[in-house]
């Protein structure tokens, strides 16, 4: 019997413990922020591992009293390089408690983070199992790393492991099933997100003279900041994205402003968030260092201002005709029957902390983009199934 074959007849008899665990982990509230019931999710996470054979390490993180930050990791197989499934277990917060009571209707389970992407969890997980049990010759080992806070930038997860030296240790590839809508992200754009106040000297609008407007220093600083953004967003990515009026480096400007007491007083500080996403051709430091040149040159006019950052991310990417993503391209087409096309991420993915120490990074997920983070997230109970044998497959072919 061949491989997907031999995969399609055990996964038979685990697609009720499949769809049990997605259940399990949907009614966990994990919301982030602000990292919600995380203790509780990575020991059902821990349960299943030990079940299937696959102990996990449990890795806290040093720092968060009021919620704990938690992390798994679990290695099958003695040595060699591995394969990694990585994946969050953390989701955005719920419009509405139901969501936490998972439903199944039409062929799909309904849940926040059935889609992003607690149901791809149980997809990976047992993938591993599989390969596992069948105890086929793989040469090499799987990684499963399930981690907390990727919807709030990672901090007390993949940043975590990385500073401590845990993530993607002998990697050669790395997936992580983020709803992907059926296309594969080989690429992400990164992210600089700044908050600028701009600070000046209350008074009372009959003593004007005596104050410093802050919002008129925020106009002129408002304003050194797009001619920069009229310079960068000329730029645009050699990487595949739809609509591809999106594929232009982006700054944006303004997204929260806030500032002043009253219309009669003169407004002691002012600020405004800056946006910048850019693409894979354009690195964090770079990007950095001009906008940081920006605000000293800003200051030196006189302006008096303060930057917070707010979250940083690098941006990253993979060719389309890499091994690893030919390998994971043939396999998708031989489970679905169609060729997946590659495209760039719109946001952030955690492919970055891979990808920055050389990794072929991909996402692939169950879900569809389109609903994730929303009120109605949901997932299409087949596709769940479909995503193990994927995930199964592309792995044995990595360490064929
Ligand atoms: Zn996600």
């Amino acid at each position: 019997m061949d491989l997907e074959a031999a995969l399609r007849q055990e996964l038979e008899t685990r697609k009720g413990a499949i769809l049990g665990l997605c259940r399990d982990l949907i009614r966990i509230p994990t919301e982030n922020p602000p990292g919600a019931r995380y203790r509780d999710c990575a020991e059902r996470l821990r349960v299943e591992l030990e079940t299937l054979g696959l102990p996990p390490e449990v890795i806290e993180v040093p720092g968060f009293s009021d919620h704990p930050r938690v992390n798994l990791l679990s290695i099958h197989g003695s040595e060699g390089p591995v394969v990694y499934f990585h994946g969050h277990y953390d989701v955005v917060p719920a419009r509405d408690p139901e969501q936490f009571m998972p439903r199944e209707r039409d062929g799909r389970l309904y849940g926040r983070g059935s889609a992003d992407m607690k149901a791809a969890l149980a997809s990976m997980m047992y993938a591993v199992s599989l390969l596992k049990d069948r105890r086929g010759p793989l040469r090499g080992r799987i990684g499963v790393c399930l981690v907390a806070d990727e919807e709030t930038g990672g901090q007390g997860g993949s940043a975590y492991l990385d500073r401590i030296g845990r993530l993607g240790q002998d990697a050669i590839a790395m997936l992580t099933p983020e709803p992907t809508s059926g296309v594969v992200w080989n690429a992400n754009r990164g992210a600089i997100t700044l908050r600028v106040t701009v600070r000046g000297k209350s008074a009372h609008v009959g003593l004007q003279h005596q104050g410093i407007n802050a919002f008129e220093g925020m106009l002129k600083a408002a304003a050194a900041v797009q001619g920069l953004k009229a310079e960068v967003e000329q730029r645009r990515t050699g990487y595949r994205i739809l609509p591809e009026a999106a594929a232009g480096s982006i700054l944006l400007l303004g997204g929260k402003v806030e500032g002043g007491t009253n219309f009669n007083v003169v407004p002691d500080a002012c600020s405004f968030t800056l946006d910048r996403r850019f693409n894979p051709e354009e690195t964090l430091d770079a990007e950095k260092e001009r906008l940081f040149a920006l605000f000293e040159e800003i200051r030196r006019r006189g302006i008096a201002l303060d930057v917070d950052v707010l979250q940083e991310g690098a941006a990253s990417g993979v060719p389309d005709d890499h091994p690893v993503a030919r390998t994971l391209a043939q396999t998708i087409a031989d489970v679905t029957g169609a060729r997946p096309e590659f495209s760039m991420c719109p946001g952030l993915l955690e492919t970055r902390w891979y990808a920055r120490k050389g990794v072929p990074a991909f996402a692939y997920g169950p879900g569809l983009l389109e609903l994730a983070h929303g009120p109605a997230e949901s997932i299409e109970v087949e596709s769940i199934f479909r995503h193990t044998i994927i995930y199964a497959m592309t792995a044995a072919r990595l360490l064929a």
